[in-house]
């Protein structure tokens, strides 16, 4: 047998590349080996969940004053300090990013800062010019932002350079209609730029239930952000030389500023280009100080090496796996983002168990990519899981069971946000196929919801559960007649 440096050499320090590295070391004491050209952490801790998180946080806090005087608090609009607000949130990075260190570390995994990519199906190349053998490699490198394919797209940012922008624009341009483009356009309108969004389609978030994605579109309406469907870039170039004196801080806005409201000028957006001129596929050309594409991710599989394994690579530049993350060459694996299949932390998270399961521990464990929760953090957010009503239509007869009210904690202070609870069941055997939510913290509602409809709950399960009063998610246990059957 071929004697080998390691047992496992993971490339890419992210959540599923950890979590895999970790797992073989510690548990079941393999000789483990990870590179990472970047930060540890990946996406999620370091340019995706975590930083967008704790940004989504501090822009819900301009709808606070207004919130408290409707229940009777003195208070007034204070001002918001993105530098301050980075220090602290580059401070918690940085401590994160010490903790996944610490965790290869204590679990006794070899680290490289390297890029690395595979000389052979057992041999690693890296960056710093030294080369490793491992018995099994897993690749597990994460995805990266993509640019519309449009002339000056490089005058554009994309989700990483958020986190590094040195002052918040006055305006900006989100072009895309997905996860990212509406939950930056909810979190940039709350910190006061001026947001205007053009999606492509007739509708944002395509892909989820239409009713929700329907109320979160009016809502993002309702809270300042322009959103302007079936639109499209056509053409951008540098702004005219004048307009550059325009590019702003939003430094000095005030505490619930509206996207309508003015805010205080400072210096100019930097880390961005400087102000762009856009022409869009209707309407007049505008100019914004940033714009932003959020116009989807690609798998990081370039110049790893791959092609002349005999690895398969898709369309978009996917690893193509089996059910159990192997790739075309036996003893190479690939998990997370780079396989494109359910692009979510906790799915990469658990591939790499899988894989663990199935490389160290001799039981065969494909990734159940079924009934996966799921939440988007627009502002109200959406919690989801299973069917959207439009797919389920399409597979059997069903139920719906809908309500959208007023909740109880702003319609006090005359606000008027709504929130929309729904259920879609089967006609057939009466399970809960689907359950959309949307309302403050459906992230957290549907973390719940999602183990009784995994565990294959009916709508009498539900019914048979008593109310949690007063809640907005007792309307999930309380629907009694179906709004629509189809
Ligand atoms: P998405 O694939 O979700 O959305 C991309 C958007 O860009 C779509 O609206 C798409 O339109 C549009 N688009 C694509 N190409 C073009 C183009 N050439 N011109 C104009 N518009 C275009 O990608 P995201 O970047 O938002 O997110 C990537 C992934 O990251 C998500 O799918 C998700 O898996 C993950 N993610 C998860 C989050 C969460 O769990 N809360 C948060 C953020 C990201 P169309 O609909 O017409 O294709």
């Amino acid at each position: 047998m071929a004697d080998y440096d390691y047992d496992l050499f993971v490339i890419g320090g992210g959540s599923g590349g950890v979590r895999a590295a970790r797992v073989a070391a510690g548990d079941v004491g393999a000789r483990v080996a990870l590179a990472e050209e970047d930060r540890y952490g990946g996406t999620c801790v370091i340019r995706g969940c975590v930083p967008k998180k704790l940004m989504v946080f501090s822009s819900e806090f301009s709808k606070m004053p207004s919130l408290g005087r409707g229940y009777g608090w003195d208070i007034q609009d204070g001002s918001f300090d993105w530098s301050v607000f980075c220090g602290h949130m580059n401070e918690e990075l940085d401590r994160l990013e010490g903790i996944y260190r610490s965790l290869l570390k204590n679990s006794g995994v070899d680290t490289f800062d390297a890029r690395a990519r595979l000389k052979d199906a057992h041999t690693i190349e890296l960056s710093n010019g030294e080369t490793r053998t491992a018995k099994t490699i897993l690749i597990a490198s994460g995805g990266h932002p993509v640019r519309p394919d449009i002339p000056n797209a490089h005058l554009g940012i994309v989700s990483d350079d958020i986190f590094h922008l040195e002052a918040l624009p006055k305006s900006i341009l989100i072009v895309g209609g997905g996860y990212i483009a509406c939950e930056f356009a909810c979190i940039l309108n709350g910190l006061g730029v001026e947001v205007t969004q053009y999606y492509r389609g007739a509708q944002i978030l395509r892909g989820f239930d239409d009713e929700a994605r329907g109320l979160i579109a009016e809502s993002m309406r309702e809270q300042g952000i322009d959103l302007k469907l079936g639109t499209n870039i056509v053409e951008m170039a540098p702004a005219s030389a004048d307009h550059s004196a325009s590019a702003a801080t939003a430094t000095d806005a005030a505490m619930g500023a509206t996207a309508q409201q003015s805010v205080e000028l400072g210096s100019s957006a930097k880390g961005a280009q400087g102000p762009v001129w856009v022409k869009p596929t209707s309407g007049a050309p505008r100019e914004f100080d940033v714009v932003l594409f959020a116009t989807g991710r690609d798998p990081n599989s370039r110049d790893l090496g791959l092609e002349d394994l005999g690895i398969e690579i898709g369309r978009r530049g996917e690893i193509i796996v089996d059910e159990f993350s192997k790739t075309g060459a036996d003893s190479v694996y690939a998990i997370g983002d780079v396989t494109n299949r359910v692009n979510l932390t906790p799915v990469a998270i658990r591939e790499g168990m899988a894989f663990v399961e199935t490389v160290f521990k001799d039981n065969p464990t494909a990734v159940d990519h079924e009934l996966i929760p799921s939440a988007v953090f627009t502002q109200p957010e959406m919690g989801t899981v299973g069917l959207s009503e439009e797919d389920a239509r399409e597979k059997e007869e069903i139920e719906v069971y809908c309500t959208s009210f007023r909740p109880m904690r702003t319609a006090f202070a005359g606000q008027p946000d709504r929130v929309l609870m729904k259920l879609v069941v089967s006609k057939v055997n009466r399970t809960v196929l689907g359950c959309h939510i949307v309302a403050p913290d459906a992230g957290e509602m549907i973390q719940l919801a999602g183990i009784a409809i995994k565990m294959g709950a009916t709508k009498e399960d539900f019914d048979r559960t008593v109310a949690v009063h007063p809640t907005m998610s007792e309307e999930i246990v309380t629907m009694k007649t179906p709004m629509r059957t189809a």
